[in-house]
C-alpha cells in the first residue's frame, strides 16, 4: 500500500540522532525493532516515548510500509514497555501524534505512553 504526500525521511531528526547515539536518552527498553525512552518534557508522571529502529516519518509511512517483522515487534514493544513500567494495572494511555493536525512535532514514527494517574478527557475541548 503506498502512502502520497508523505515527506522524504530526514535523517537528522532528534530520534533518529538518539538512535545512532549522538543524543542521550534515558532508555527503557531496547530490542532488534524498538527503543524506548522517557519523554524529555513529561506530560504525566509517567510518559515514555516507543520508536521503531527503521526509518518511518510518521504512523502512516509505518503501517503502510514497514515490514510485517517490524510492525508486529514494535508494537509486541508497546506492550511490553507498559508492562514494565507496571502500568497495566492501573491503566494507560498510548497515542501517536501523524501529521500537523495532530501537531507531529518529530518526524520519525513514535508512540507515547501516559499512565501513573487518571488521564482524563481524550482531546480537550477547542480553545473558545
Ligand atoms: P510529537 O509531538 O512529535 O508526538 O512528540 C514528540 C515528543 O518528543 C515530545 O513529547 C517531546 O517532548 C519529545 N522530545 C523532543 N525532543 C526530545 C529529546 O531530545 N529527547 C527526548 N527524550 N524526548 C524529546
Amino acid at each position: 500500500m503506498s502512502v502520497s504526500g508523505l515527506p522524504p525521511y530526514d535523517d537528522q531528526n532528534v530520534f533518529a540522532r538518539i538512535l545512532r547515539g549522538e543524543i542521550p536518552c534515558r532508555k527503557v527498553h531496547e530490542d532488534p525493532h524498538a527503543l524506548a525512552f522517557h519523554d524529555i518534557n513529561p506530560q504525566a508522571p509517567v510518559h515514555v516515548l516507543v520508536i521503531p529502529k527503521g526509518r518511518w516519518v510518521s504512523a502512516a509511512d509505518f503501517h503502510a510500509n514497514a515490514p510485517e517483522a517490524e510492525v508486529a515487534g514494535f508494537w509486541r514493544a508497546v506492550g511490553l514497555v507498559a508492562r514494565q513500567l507496571g502500568l497495566e494495572q492501573g491503566g494507560y494511555r498510548i497515542l501517536s501524534n501523524m501529521g500537523p493536525d495532530a501537531g507531529q512535532e518529530v518526524p520519525h514514527f513514535h508512540v507515547h505512553i501516559f499512565g501513573g494517574r487518571r488521564l482524563g478527557r481524550m482531546i480537550p475541548p477547542p480553545a473558545a
